[in-house]
């Protein structure tokens, strides 16, 4: 019985109208990364690599950071991974970039903002993601991009990178669409993307602008809301024929399945143990006529 119950959840989920949807895996470190494979996860659909730099008082060297991202995505060789850059402000101190004092760290320099002010720390990832698209299927999110000039200024730092190294195929670069302004302009920044993926945590935050760590005011952060629908609807409707993903905690509900699939939305990536729960929650949904 147990081998069955493996079998199903190691199986692909369908919805009862035998539409597939990829349920792929939140991971930081090489141990989600095997409690993804174990719970049946097809691949890693977000890294967040924070952890290889978070607590240094120096940036990892070229040959540290392949390590730790080799090591990471291990268990998932030969399975579809999407390595995030490094999405960091304010708020989390990184010593070796001095002392960023912002009144406002959620709404300052964080994520891509921050990499492209620091252009060796964006570089330094680039150089390394690169390298390890030689032994994974990787793909490259890029974390709270706001205006298409995000994408253009980090494709263009890939390409750059990619012919010094002669790199002839780059790895798809998608954006993770997190504040309200990506969302509503997502056709501009899809000329400079390969895919999107909904960042519903940060989207809610900036959505209903109320700081997801302040439990003051909970009751506005509802991620599962009518108004974060609309966007998600929005997003995938001006995303025209581009791969759109969803990585927040949202898509880890099992009770939000169907409403995120009726958006179009066909890739969810959660949290390790939750795959066998979102993989049921699939197959008991109905599409039905979908745009
Ligand atoms: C999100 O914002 O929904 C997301 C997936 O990224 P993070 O939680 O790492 O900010
Ligand atoms: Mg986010």
């Amino acid at each position: 019985a147990s081998r069955m119950a493996l079998e199903h959840a190691k199986g692909p989920a369908l919805t009862r109208d035998r539409v597939r949807i990829a349920v792929m895996a939140n991971v930081g470190n090489a141990d989600d990364t095997r409690m993804a494979m174990e719970s049946g996860a097809e691949g890693v659909g977000l890294y967040r690599v924070e952890q290889a730099y978070i607590g240094r008082t120096q940036p990892p060297d070229p040959q540290e950071l392949f390590e730790e991202m080799e090591q990471t995505l291990d268990p998932a060789r030969g399975m579809p991974v999407c390595v995030r850059l490094l999405d960091i402000g304010a708020d989390k101190p990184l010593p070796f970039l001095g002392f960023l004092a912002e009144s406002n760290p959620s709404l300052g320099r964080r994520g891509i903002r921050l990499l492209l002010e620091y252009p060796e720390l964006l570089d330094s990832q680039l150089r390394t993601i690169l390298k390890l698209a030689e032994h994974f299927d990787l793909s490259v999110l890029v974390p709270m991009v706001c205006v298409a000039a995000d994408m253009l200024a980090v494709r263009e730092r890939l390409r750059a990178i990619a012919t010094r190294q002669r790199i002839s195929k780059l790895p798809p670069l998608g954006a993770m669409l997190e504040t309200p302004a990506a969302v509503l302009d997502v056709r501009k920044i899809a000329r400079h993307s390969d895919f999107v993926s909904f960042g519903t945590n940060d989207l809610t935050q900036y959505a209903f602008a109320a700081d997801r760590e302040n439990a003051a005011v909970e009751r506005y952060f509802d991620d599962a809301s009518d108004v974060i629908f609309r966007l998600l609807e929005i997003g995938c409707e001006e995303a025209g024929d581009l791969a759109v993903s969803l990585c927040g905690e949202l898509a880890g509900r099992p009770d939000q399945v169907s409403r995120i699939l009726q958006c179009g939305i066909r890739t969810l990536s959660v949290a390790p143990p939750l795959v066998p729960a979102i993989k049921e929650a699939i197959r008991g949904c109905t599409l039905g006529h979908q745009p």
